[in-house]
């Protein structure tokens, strides 16, 4: 494979973001470059070893439907799988796995190295090239060049990266990594709206010191759940237990004692943390009457003792990390194997992004991951994978795409940053959706596989697999629909003496299944069985149950799609708009949105706002 002396896409940074941008940009056939610190840490889990929870998985089964890595390395790599919320509705429902940080880590490498179009480099990027406005490349830490139209950054938390262990800090990208200076001196230069974030992580555990014992057991889901719609339980590795401890308030006063050892509660960290993983020091100062928060052990690997200690992320001094630690139970005799930090970090404001995640001030320059203010490998994945995928368009000239909020939590998640904004790290929920009942994790496939074979990011293999699914998912809709059950037959009667109800006159399987007591299990084991795969089975379950329910929020989809697409002129001068309040017309001069469904969800735009603008457009066509 020849080394091109020039690229379609260059992807710099190795994380989340960058792997399933380099692979969507080289799926789609362009030729394309993963420039990255260090090729060992490709894939690299910073923070814990898990992947999916609720709305995230979501996002990871978006990221598979369109051909993308995640779902498949976490099936390799994943220790311990659970469904969160298996017994409430399956909009909420969420598959979580707790994965093997070497096995995550070579899974990705695997497919990376083994993508057609895909080269890999590992060098720092400095600097960018740029003309008038237009990215022309890269320039590396040695001074190489390489030139390309398109540049997707995903340089997660290494921009200008502050490493914080108690009132100590250092430059880091985080523990054991450079961080980004240059480069991150480089883009302040250009004109994007710049400010700082925190994240943290807890201190690692050595196993061998701790009591078990004295723990809740935590296992894993029995059948073990798949996240990859390619996968199967045959991919996982050997499953393990995770446990369940708890602080107390020894735990409490400690942490209260050393506050004023904390780079956050001294004022030296300025950038805001994740409010929905905050630190234990803020747990106490913000739930200060809670006596005690739960603390997860989730083991880092099959290959290892060490553990991720969940809910204890601290940036406190190291002696004080070390009191915490011990004083809560089965962990009275722990040795710390890494101390837990806090790192701060340059983000760039994402109101300064297309839908394609392309800057507007430089042409072809993308942004995906946490440089865009969000956190979480899911976030960072799914952004990388549609600025690859739009980077790779940019370079074949053809139109941006971009799934809209009715389509995908892509759609939401990137629709709520470049409309909105975010002011702290940003990830998803289920209640980010308008649509979780047709947003769903279970049917990711049927919403996006097929618009992700029209663009080219999904494989023959992936196509088939999701061509048989949806037409067994039709034949066995059509098969309930059309088998009729008497009250007098052999399934009638067994259908009544199951549950306890006489049918008064013929139903459909269909009818019978849409009964809220009645599963799909239950009901085809009563009347003959079926060889229908359980990932079809699931489906024609669903749509069966919540059928009302779907149909009314795509009646609601379809209405105000209508206006949804209406797009908004680039150079509609908001400032000459009759009607509007100065305040309104600074936010649409501000935010300047790409259609009309945008300008609505910008806070502070009133409906009566977006009717003007309805009217103004139709005026000036
Ligand atoms: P990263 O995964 O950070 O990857 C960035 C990649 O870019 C790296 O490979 C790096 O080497 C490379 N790179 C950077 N700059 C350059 C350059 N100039 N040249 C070449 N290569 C470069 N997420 C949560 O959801 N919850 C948490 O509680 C949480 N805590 C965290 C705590 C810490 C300490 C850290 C570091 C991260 C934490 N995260 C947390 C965040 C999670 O790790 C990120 O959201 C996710 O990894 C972001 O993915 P990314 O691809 O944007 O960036």
């Amino acid at each position: 494979m020849d080394f091109p002396s020039r690229f379609d896409v260059i992807v710099v940074g190795g994380g989340h973001a960058g792997t399933e941008a380099a692979l969507a940009a080289a799926r789609m056939g362009v030729k394309t470059l993963l420039l990255s610190h260090n090729v060992e840490t490709l894939g690299q889990m910073s923070c814990n070893p898990a992947i999916g929870g609720i709305g995230k998985s979501h996002l990871v089964k978006e990221i598979d439907a369109l051909g993308g890595a995640m779902a498949l390395a976490t099936d390799k790599a994943g220790i311990q799988f659970r469904v969160l919320n298996s017994r409430k509705g399956p909009a909420v429902r969420a598959t979580r796995a707790q994965a093997d940080r070497v096995l995550y880590k070579a899974a990705i490498r695997h497919m990376l190295e083994n993508q057609p179009n895909l080269w890999i480099f590992q060098q720092a990027c400095d600097d960018l090239i740029v003309e008038q406005e237009q990215v022309r490349g890269v320039v590396t830490q040695m001074g190489l060049r390489f030139l390309a139209d398109n540049v997707v950054l995903t340089t997660g938390t290494f921009l200008g990266g502050l490493i914080h262990i108690g009132l100590d800090n250092y430059s880091g990208g985080r523990a054991g990594d450079p961080p980004a200076i240059a480069l991150a001196k480089r883009l302040r230069e250009l004109p994007l709206r710049v400010d700082r974030l925190k994240t943290g992580t807890p201190p690692r555990i050595d196993g061998r010191s701790v009591d078990f014992s004295q723990m809740t057991v935590q296992p894993g889901d029995t059948p073990i759940p798949v996240m990859s719609f390619m996968g199967s339980a045959e991919l996982h590795p050997e499953q393990v237990n995770c446990f369940i401890t708890h602080t107390n308030e020894r735990t409490h006063d400690i942490i209260r004692e050393n506050l004023d050892r904390s780079p956050m509660y001294s004022g030296v960290i300025e950038g805001i943390g994740p409010r929905y993983c905050p630190s234990i020091e803020d747990k106490i100062h913000r739930f200060a009457d809670k006596q005690s928060h739960q603390v997860f052990i989730e083991p880092e690997g099959l290959t290892t003792h060490e553990l991720y200690p969940n809910g204890i992320s601290t940036s406190l001094p190291f002696d004080v990390q070390l009191q915490i630690v011990q004083s809560i139970k089965g962990m009275e005799n722990a040795h710390i194997l890494r101390p837990g930090y806090a790192i701060e970090y340059d983000y760039f404001n994402p109101q300064d992004l297309k839908y394609s995640l392309e800057t507007k001030v430089i042409d072809g320059l993308f942004f995906a991951g946490q440089i865009n203010g969000t956190t979480g490998y899911e976030e960072a994945g799914a952004q990388g994978l549609l600025a690859g995928l739009n980077a790779a368009r940019r370079a074949q000239e053809l139109d941006a795409w971009c799934p809209r909020r009715d389509e995908a939590y892509i759609g939401v998640l990137v629709d709520d940053l470049i409309t909105m904004g975010t002011r702290e790290p940003y990830r998803m929920f289920t209640s980010r959706a308008e649509y979780r009942l047709v947003l769903r994790e279970d049917n990711a496939d049927l919403r996006l596989t097929e618009q992700g074979r029209e663009l080219g990011l999904v494989d023959d293999a992936r196509w088939a697999a999701f061509n048989a699914k949806r037409e067994a998912i039709e034949q066995e809709t059509q098969r309930l629909r059309s088998t009729w059950v008497q009250p007098g037959s052999a399934q009638g009667q067994a259908y009544s003496a199951q549950y306890g109800t006489p049918l008064t006159h013929e139903y459909s399987l269909l009818d019978l299944l849409r009964r809220p007591e009645v599963e799909y299990s239950a009901l085809v084991a009563l009347t003959g069985g079926s060889d229908v795969q359980a990932d079809a089975a699931e489906q024609v379950e669903i749509q069966a149950k919540y059928a009302g329910y779907i149909e009314r929020q795509q009646e609601e989809i379809d209405r105000l799609r209508q206006h949804e697409q209406t797009r908004l002129p680039d150079d509609l001068d908001y400032a000459s708009l009759n009607g509007l309040s100065n305040e309104i017309r600074g936010k649409l001069a501000d935010v300047r949105p790409e259609t009309l469904g945008q300008a609505s969800r910008i806070p502070g735009v009133t409906p009566a706002a977006v009717s003007l603008l309805l009217i103004h457009l139709k005026k000036r066509n």
